[in-house]
């Protein structure tokens, strides 16, 4: 009697915990898959266009959103990588913890050289990193890519100031955006916001190709392409600036 009334309470929890909902079912199921272990080669950069890169990109941005990331062997890409690394693409990005760019585009390790400053501007550190990574290293695609309610840019718009010379030196950098916006400087003006952190994407652009006579000039040949881009944190999707 006692271990028939042990049973029925043990049940119920080992039931519980063997059991697993639709997702975490199709998740474990997935790991048995062949993992992807391929690593970008120089042989793959050189061939790629960067019209195709992009298009990975978006693709695995798709990806992203639809909760069906590639199965990767960590590892493996890892060992792979150790004595060299060939990035399709250079992503200049804000530091927010909402936009953790490898997982937003689907993207391994080597594939992607990833530049992040709050609210995604360029100085010359920046400028550099670029040049190496496109000029030196032979990525293809640069993609700016600013993002939904950026705090860079709201703070930038109110004109907070911490006593910090260096926040103020970063958010000053944004200002050329603000002005080049109209309506009410108001951050909790969604639609101005919005506007004002897709014109600091666009001009960073401007001032990267200005500022980067290599980058103007691979441009120019056709060898690399610049977009610009901006990541809605509620859906999760990239969509590319005109
Ligand atoms: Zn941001």
């Amino acid at each position: 009697m006692k271990k028939v009334m042990i049973i029925s309470l043990i049940l119920p929890f080992v039931i519980l915990a063997t059991s697993c909902n639709q997702s975490t079912c199709d998740r474990s199921s997935s790991t048995n898959q062949k993992l992807v272990s391929e690593v970008m080669t120089k042989e793959v950069q050189d061939a790629t266009a960067p019209d195709k890169v992009l298009d990975d990109l978006m693709e695995g941005n798709d990806r992203y959103v639809k909760d069906s990331l590639t199965q990767r062997d960590f590892p493996a890409q890892v060992k792979a990588t150790a004595t060299g690394q060939y990035p399709k693409a250079v992503i200049l990005g804000c530091i927010d913890s909402r936009v953790p760019v490898e997982l937003v585009f689907d993207q391994g390790v080597g594939d992607l050289f990833v530049v992040r400053v709050a609210g995604n501007v360029e100085d010359k550190d920046v400028l550099g990193s670029i040049e190496y990574s496109m000029g030196v290293a032979g990525s293809k695609l640069l993609m700016v890519l600013g993002h939904e309610s950026c705090g860079a840019v709201k703070s930038a718009v109110d004109k907070l100031d911490v006593g910090s010379e260096n926040v103020t030196h970063l958010l000053d950098q944004i200002e050329p955006a603000i002005l080049e916006v109209e309506g009410t400087r108001d951050s909790k003006n969604k639609e101005y916001l919005t506007e004002v952190i897709k014109t600091n994407v666009k001009m960073t652009i401007d001032d990267i190709r200005n500022r980067s006579s290599i980058i103007k000039q691979l441009e120019a040949d056709g060898k690399i392409m610049i977009v610009g881009a901006y990541y809605d944190l509620h859906s999760g999707k990239v969509t590319l600036l005109k």
